[in-house]
């Protein structure tokens, strides 16, 4: 089977789960399967941050609306992904590269950065 973005040629060997519950599998090349999980998962984390600003921090899903509005988009080419540094890690998490604690040390420095970041943005704004 081909994979299921439209215009790309290779073979979908990979299967994504569009959902889960009702389970819906389609076949993407490892790029694209990397992509569309990577989509998925801003798409979590953006609604943590949110939910995290309103004082819940509970666990978060996206909705099968949301997995089945974003796969549309992602294979008719709408949407522009880049694979993050977190994201790159949780990948290779699969291929065994680091370990959980590297992980989770990694994920942490990444965030100090981004705070720092935050910070010295709003020094320069005064
Ligand atoms: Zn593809």
């Amino acid at each position: 089977m081909k994979c299921s973005v439209n215009g790309c040629n290779l073979q979908g060997l990979e299967n994504h789960h569009v959902t889960y519950i009702p389970e819906v599998i389609k076949p993407l090349c490892s790029e694209h399967h990397r992509k569309i999980t990577a989509i998925n998962s801003h798409e979590v984390r953006k609604k943590h941050n949110r939910n995290k600003y309103k004082g819940y921090f509970g666990e978060v899903k996206i909705s099968n609306k949301q997995r089945w509005f974003l796969w549309y988009k992602f294979i008719n080419n709408e949407i522009k992904t880049r694979i993050s540094f977190l994201d790159k890690i949780f990948i290779e998490e699969g291929n065994s590269k680091y370990s959980l604690i590297d992980i989770v040390n990694m994920k942490r420095r990444n965030e100090e950065k981004k705070e720092e970041k935050k910070d010295l943005n709003e020094k320069t704004k005064e």
